[in-house]
């Protein structure tokens, strides 16, 4: 049976992208594309302010462009499959799609790790860590695994500042990853790549839908299993261009 190729449309560079994903997340399920777009407009408009919505990083973003652009530039997103709209009430609500989440998850989670690194740089100590609760179990299991991977012991004092508010079952996670960074001088470099994948198996989380991209060569959708710790590299988030068939096809 032929598959239905689908239309392939290039997609928004990666920085514009993360951009306006990072515009979205703050209006996710509550807004439409209008407010999206105002957003990365950098506008004035009484109601974006009374939502605090100019302290979004992504807040002016495209301040050059007219509305009608970005709008273009949401629209593009959205037809690439990142994010998507919900009927909820009157008015198209902006949601991520899974794919579109798995990127934006990532993006926070380095955003996450990169102010802690201000503030030890800074000798700055958070007064609390409660900013850190009750958000997404998955985004913060991802945290937790980039601090991992860091192999640095310089995040210790503030995870033991975090495991002190949150709930059991992050906690635990927390003093596994304080535990694992303590010793970290008894592992090899093979010991230590074997406890990040057998940390990964419990701090990198499925979503609840599947996640689809599409293959740059046979243009097929394929499934991408985000949870492949190959994926999480230290420069970011890294996913594969081609599906498994074609990735086969090349080797000799
Ligand atoms: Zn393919």
């Amino acid at each position: 049976m032929k598959r239905k190729k689908i239309h392939k449309e290039r997609p928004l560079p990666e920085p514009e992208l993360w951009a306006v994903l990072r515009a979205a997340d703050d209006i996710i399920a509550q807004s439409g594309r209008t407010l999206l777009s105002k957003i990365l407009k950098g506008s004035k408009e009484r109601k974006l302010l009374e939502l605090e919505l100019d302290r979004n990083p992504s807040y002016g973003f495209y301040k050059e462009l007219t509305l009608e652009q970005i709008m273009e530039k949401v629209d593009l997103t959205i037809r690439s499959r990142y994010l998507q709209l919900e009927n909820s009430g009157k008015l198209p609500m902006i949601v991520f799609t899974p794919l579109g989440w798995v990127i934006e998850r990532e993006r926070r989670v380095e955003e996450f790790l990169q102010e802690w690194n201000r503030w030890i740089e800074g000798n700055v100590t958070p007064i609390s860590m409660e900013y850190l609760k009750e958000r997404n179990r998955g985004m913060m299991f991802l945290f937790l695994y980039k601090i991992l991977c860091s192999r640095d012991k310089k995040y210790i004092p503030f995870l033991t500042l975090w495991e002190r508010i949150d709930f059991k079952k992050v906690q635990a996670e927390i003093r596994h990853v304080i535990e694992d960074l303590q010793h970290n001088e008894k592992w090899n470099e093979s010991e230590w790549e074997q406890l990040k994948r057998e940390r990964a198996k419990t701090l990198l989380i499925r979503s609840r839908d599947p996640v689809f991209l599409l293959c740059q060569k046979c243009e097929y959708p394929f499934v991408l299993d985000e949870v492949n710790p190959d994926y999480y590299t230290s420069e970011g988030l890294r996913l594969p261009q081609e599906c498994r068939n074609c990735m086969a096809d090349q080797q000799p």
